[in-house]
């Protein structure tokens, strides 16, 4: 059996797979975000709650929101109690089996290019999600691409262009990573409902632009226009980087058909002129993919093994 563990800022999540992927069981439990003993105690208890439920000593994989520094620190808003541990070293001492940790958005590459994902096999992907903020990771010659810092695949902090914000007048607004005007504070869920209210909407929501949108509202076509421009020229950019074949688009905002559609256009007019963008496709396994991106790194048989 193979264990994948989803921590979130709110909930974590852990989910129990046979060898064929298929998942047997999953349930959740509310994250001790503030408190690191009783996060510690609760994962311990999933883990051995895990073995108990399908009478096995399962590998395991965490994905976590957020990136592990140099000396194993989790560098991740959400989860201020974890901040002073070295991580890695810290689970080991507690969880009974070696495992793998990896960042949610990571993880997710890895479920959408692995079995009965939206990009099954392929070698070259990057996983961009669009949810309350925009993570990403890129599968690179099959193997999931970690560079030396542990952030590779952060495009959500690539900086807002100059020439867009110039002709938007864009506000340049702080980012929770404490740098100001990243890309992921304008295109990710909470990103699109603030150009929306720059042009004069008053959405609360994602959903709620998509309202005004569909029903022809001037303010949510222009944020829907700015938009598209910023989040196809932050793809053009990775595509200019990594050259991947597939794009696949997860969190909230790859429900909306006409942002994915839309995508592969919005991002061919900011590249060269000869190239052909890559195919944009949406995630096959939804939130799932995370927890299954974590149990496949744990058991080592994702796509980064398929050398
Ligand atoms: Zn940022």
């Amino acid at each position: 059996m193979h264990y994948g563990i989803d921590v979130g800022g709110t909930k974590t999540e852990i989910a129990i797979y046979d060898r064929n992927w298929q998942c047997l069981d999953r349930w959740r439990q509310p994250t001790p975000a503030q408190d690191g003993e009783a996060f510690l105690r609760m994962l311990t208890e999933m883990v051995e709650e895990a073995d108990d439920r399908c009478g096995s000593h399962g590998t395991l994989g965490l994905g976590f929101p957020g990136v592990l520094d140099d000396q194993g620190h989790l560098i991740a808003a959400n989860l201020p109690a974890l901040r002073p541990w070295v991580l890695e070293a810290t689970l080991k001492a507690h969880l009974d089996r070696p495992f793998a940790i990896e960042n949610d958005s990571r993880c997710f590459v890895v479920s959408e290019t692995g079995p009965g994902g939206a990009a099954e096999g392929e070698q070259h992907a990057f996983g961009a999600i669009l949810g309350t903020g925009a993570g990403g990771g890129a599968i690179i010659e099959g193997r999931l691409l970690k560079g030396g810092g542990g952030f590779a695949g952060e495009w959500g902090h690539l900086p807002l262009p100059a020439a867009a914000a110039k002709r938007y007048d864009l506000p340049l607004l702080p980012c929770g990573c404490g740098l100001q005007a990243c890309l992921e504070t304008y295109i990710a869920g909470p990103g699109l409902v603030r150009l929306h209210r720059h042009f004069g909407g008053v959405s609360e929501s994602a959903e709620q632009w998509h309202q005004a949108w569909l029903g022809g509202e001037d303010a949510a076509q222009r944020a829907h226009q700015c938009h598209l421009e910023l989040l196809g020229g932050a793809l053009a950019n990775v595509i200019k980087l990594l050259s991947p074949r597939v794009i696949i688009i997860g969190g909230g905002l790859s429900a909306m058909d006409e942002l994915v559609e839309a995508l592969p256009a919005a991002m061919g007019a900011q590249l060269f002129p000869d190239i052909k963008a890559p195919k944009v496709v949406r995630s096959r396994l939804g939130d799932a993919s995370g927890v299954r991106g974590a149990a496949m790194l744990g058991a080592g048989s994702s796509t980064i093994d398929r050398h």
